[in-house]
C-alpha cells in the first residue's frame, strides 16, 4: 500500500509543479461526495472547477461512458461517427443554431473562436476585458490580461486589446479594425464576476455597428451552472459564436466552439483541425450530460438553491461580499486569508472549495444537490470561520 507520504514525494519527483495541490487523495466519488484514501467522506463543492457538474460518477453519465468504450472508442475526424454528429445537433439547437467544431478543452474552444474570429476579419483585433480568464495556450493566455500569468511567456499573440468592462471602454475600443469581442457573461477564475447586462448589451451593439464578432466563453457558465442551460439566456444577449467545455463531458475532456448562423461557414477544410476532438466516448457522455442539464426543471432548483446559499452566506461573520448567479458563487473574506480557509474547510470540515485569490473563495458545488447539502455546506463554512 503506498502512503500518502510516498505519493507525494512521487509527485514532487515526477510532476512538473505547475500545481500547488490541496492536501487531499481522491479515490471515489458518487453524486456531491468525494472519498479519500483513508475512506474519509467529503462534501464536494468545487466539482473539478464546474466539471462534475451532474455529480460524480453519474449513473447514466457512467452508463453511456461503458457502453461507447466496448463499442467504438476512436476513429479520428477522417470518417462519420454518429455520437459527434448528434450531439453538434443537440448544442446548435439548444443554443445558436449555427454549427459547431469539437475540442478537447476549454483552452482550445477559445482557440477556435480565435481562429474563427480572425479569418472572418483577417488582421483584426480582438477585444478583451481585465479580470476575463480563457485558458493557457497562447491564443486563449493572449485573450487573458493578467500581468502574472502572461509576463513570463511574451511575446504573446499580438492584436490582443485589454478594457475595462464598462461600457464607455468598450465603445472605445471597438472600431473597424475590431474582428470580436471575448468575454465571459460571469468571470469565474477572477472569483465569480458578473459583467454588468449594460456592457453585454452595449459589446453586442458595438460588434453589430463594427461588423465585429462577439463570443461569449461559457466554458464555466454554461451548462444550467447559472441557472439557464447557458447564461446568455438568462441576460437576453445573443452572442455571434460561444465556447464551451468543462461540465459538457460529465468528466471526460471535451470542448466546442458553437457558432450562430452568421459565422458557420467561416472555416474552411483544412482550416483547423484536432485528432482527439469530437471522439465517440467523450461524446456518448456529453449526450448523458445534456439528458440532465437540458431539464427546465433543474434550471429553477440551481436558481433557487444558488439563492438559499447566498443568503446563507450573507449572514456568516468575515464575509464581505457574495457573487452569486446560480450554483456559481464567490464570496469576500476578511480578517482570514481564503486560501487558509478552504484549507480548512477541507481537512478540519471536509468540504472541498477553492480560492481564486487571496480573500475570495469560489463554490461551483454539483447542480443535482439539494437543501440539506446546501444547508450543510453553509454549517461547515460558518464552523471554519469560528
Ligand atoms: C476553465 C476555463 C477555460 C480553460 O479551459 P481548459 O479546459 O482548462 O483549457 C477557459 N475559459 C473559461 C471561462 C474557463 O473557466
Amino acid at each position: 500500500m503506498t502512503s500518502f507520504d510516498e505519493l507525494r514525494a512521487l509527485d514532487r519527483a515526477s510532476i512538473i509543479g505547475t500545481y500547488a495541490r490541496l492536501p487531499a487523495w481522491f479515490v471515489r466519488g458518487e453524486g456531491a461526495r468525494l472519498w479519500d484514501h483513508e475512506g474519509a467522506e467529503y462534501l464536494d463543492f468545487l466539482t473539478g472547477i464546474s466539471v462534475s457538474s451532474v455529480g460524480h460518477c453519474h449513473p447514466q453519465v457512467v452508463a453511456a461512458i461503458r457502453e461507447q468504450a466496448g463499442q467504438l472508442i476512436h476513429t479520428s475526424n477522417l470518417f462519420y461517427t454518429e455520437p459527434m454528429i448528434r450531439l453538434a445537433d443537440r448544442l446548435r439547437r439548444g443554443s445558436l443554431g449555427g454549427r459547431v467544431f469539437f475540442t478537447n478543452s476549454g483552452a482550445e474552444a477559445v482557440e477556435a473562436a480565435l481562429k474563427l474570429a480572425r479569418r472572418a476579419k483577417e488582421g483584426g483585433d480582438i477585444v478583451v476585458v481585465h479580470g476575463g480568464f480563457h485558458g493557457r495556450t497562447y491564443g486563449a493566455l493572449s485573450a487573458t490580461p493578467q500581468e502574472s500569468k502572461q509576463a513570463p511567456f511574451a511575446p504573446l499573440v499580438p492584436g490582443f486589446v485589454a478594457i475595462e468592462p464598462t461600457v464607455e471602454a468598450l465603445n472605445r475600443a471597438v472600431t473597424e479594425r475590431t474582428a470580436a469581442v471575448l468575454l465571459e457573461p460571469v468571470q469565474g477564475e477572477s472569483g465569480v464576476h458578473p459583467i454588468p447586462v449594460e456592457v453585454l448589451r452595449a459589446a453586442r451593439e458595438a460588434c453589430d455597428v463594427h461588423g465585429a464578432a462577439l463570443i461569449f466563453d461559457e466554458i464555466q457558465t454554461g451548462l444550467a451552472r447559472t441557472g439557464p442551460l447557458w447564461a446568455w439566456h438568462g441576460v437576453g444577449v445573443e452572442p455571434d459564436a460561444m465556447t464551451t467545455a468543462k461540465a459538457l463531458g460529465g468528466g471526460l475532456p471535451i470542448g466546442a466552439l458553437i457558432t450562430g448562423p452568421g459565422f458557420e461557414d467561416v472555416f474552411q477544410p483544412g482550416d483547423h483541425g484536432s485528432t482527439f476532438a469530437g471522439g465517440p466516448v467523450p461524446c456518448a457522455a456529453a449526450h448523458a450530460v445534456l439528458d440532465i442539464v437540458e431539464d427546465p426543471a433543474l434550471h429553477t432548483r440551481v436558481a433557487e438553491l444558488g439563492e438559499r446559499l447566498r443568503e446563507g452566506l450573507q449572514e456568516l461573520p468575515h464575509v464581505t461580499a457574495v457573487r452569486q448567479r446560480g450554483l456559481m458563487v464567490g464570496f469576500d473574506v476578511e480578517d482570514v486569508a481564503a486560501p487558509e480557509l478552504v484549507t480548512r474547510l477541507l481537512e478540519e470540515q471536509r468540504l472541498v472549495a477553492n480560492a481564486t485569490g487571496p480573500a475570495t473563495v469560489r463554490l461551483l458545488p454539483p447542480l443535482v444537490i439539494g437543501e440539506a447539502e446546501v444547508d450543510g455546506a453553509l454549517e461547515r463554512i460558518a464552523a471554519a470561520l469560528g
